[in-house]
């Protein structure tokens, strides 16, 4: 146990260094916020590239939460909604009661080309629409799926920091 501790101590910090800090909040809501954001994150139809991005922006490398972005298990404990996938018939309904589930205010961030507009699930006979479609998205991330880079630069967007 003790060894252990003293390689944790030693190895210290293992987070990529820090890009620049954005140069402000992309909205009003998020200038609101106050430079912490706690997320909720809601797969609508995603096929899990996106979660698997999303997962290494939270992880030890990118480390998002050094920059105030935090994800929640609980929508009632959340400032914005993480939503990936094309919207399918299914999570309609879920994804429009988890958003009203949120303390305003609030935010909508969709994350890869099937939320922002179906990408290549456009068309298909399970899917409604984009996010965009079903909730008011106010961040866009780009990208199939998009890099966590991308996704800890839109956070960082969101705090401001
Ligand atoms: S954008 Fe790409 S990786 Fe993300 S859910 Fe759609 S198909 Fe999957």
């Amino acid at each position: 146990m003790w060894r252990l501790w003293r390689k944790i101590r030693k190895t210290g910090r293992v987070a990529e260094p820090a890009p620049a800090r954005p140069a402000g909040p992309l909205t009003s809501v998020a200038a609101r916020l106050g430079g912490s954001v706690q997320i909720r994150h809601v797969d609508a139809g995603s096929c899990n590239g996106c979660e698997v991005e999303i997962g290494s922006a939270f992880g030890p490398v990118h480390d998002a939460e050094r920059y105030g972005a935090r994800l929640v298990a609980s929508p009632r404990h959340a400032d914005a909604l993480l939503v990936t996938g094309a919207v399918t018939r299914n999570m309609v309904e879920p994804l429009r009661r988890t958003y009203d589930a949120v303390p305003g205010p609030k935010l909508v961030v969709a994350v890869g080309d099937c939320a922002r507009d179906c990408g290549v699930f456009k068309g298909a006979y399970g899917v409604v629409g984009s996010v965009g479609d079903v909730l008011p998205v106010e961040v866009s991330v780009p990208g199939c799926p998009p890099t966590p880079e991308a996704i800890t630069a839109a956070l960082r967007g969101i705090t401001g920091r």
